[in-house]
């Protein structure tokens, strides 16, 4: 159960080509990418069969949007390992997930020519079809992450959005968690 968290959201429009330049950095975010125990592990996450920067060519504008989870004092505390916070930072996610993904799939939809930035693909609830070294079952629905095709998100979160990311590094829960999505379009 999801007991109490608020969550919030901002977004901005700025010039896809502007956003660019100034925020993406294949090499140096793929320095984080291979820290990352799911790298390689889906189809979403690089290394890539193909060149990242090829999958923003084309786009105009870009509506970047900062979904914020924030827990209580409360939820906080009652977090006392890094298992349970890893739990609930998980129930957290999925539950706001839920409601975000296909509101961004829909926008999408409605927007001819655009292009969504979501999260790691979980879309196959058996699991990726990647380390079994089999195709992406739907490649047609499956969307990468900003982090994913080289962008710096905290960057992006801290100029565009005023929100600073935060990550526990003790195992406590954070107070608040960002979902950072994109919606391109031309
Ligand atoms: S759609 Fe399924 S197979 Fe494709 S990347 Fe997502 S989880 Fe993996």
């Amino acid at each position: 159960m999801i007991d109490k968290m608020k969550v919030s959201s901002k977004q901005v429009t700025i010039d896809a080509g502007e956003f660019i330049r100034r925020y993406r950095d294949v090499d140096r975010i793929r320095a984080f990418c291979l820290q990352c125990p799911g790298y390689g592990k889906s189809w979403s996450c690089p290394p890539f069969d193909f060149d990242p920067v090829t999958v923003t060519d084309g786009f105009k504008t870009v509506t970047v949007m900062g979904t914020t989870i924030e827990f209580d004092a409360q939820t906080r505390a009652a977090c006392t390992t890094a298992d349970q916070s890893r739990v609930k930072s998980r129930e957290a996610i999925n539950q706001v997930m839920k409601t975000l993904l296909p509101q961004l799939y829909e926008q999408e939809r409605q927007t001819p020519g655009s292009r969504c930035f979501t999260f790691r693909c979980e879309l196959c609830p058996e699991g990726c079809t990647r380390p079994q070294g089999k195709p992406c079952r739907h490649p047609d629905k499956m969307r990468h992450s900003l982090e994913s095709v080289g962008f710096d998100l905290v960057a992006v979160m801290h100029d565009l959005l005023g929100i600073d990311l935060e990550w526990s590094t003790d195992g406590s829960l954070p107070k608040h968690i960002t979902l950072v999505t994109a919606l391109f379009t031309k």
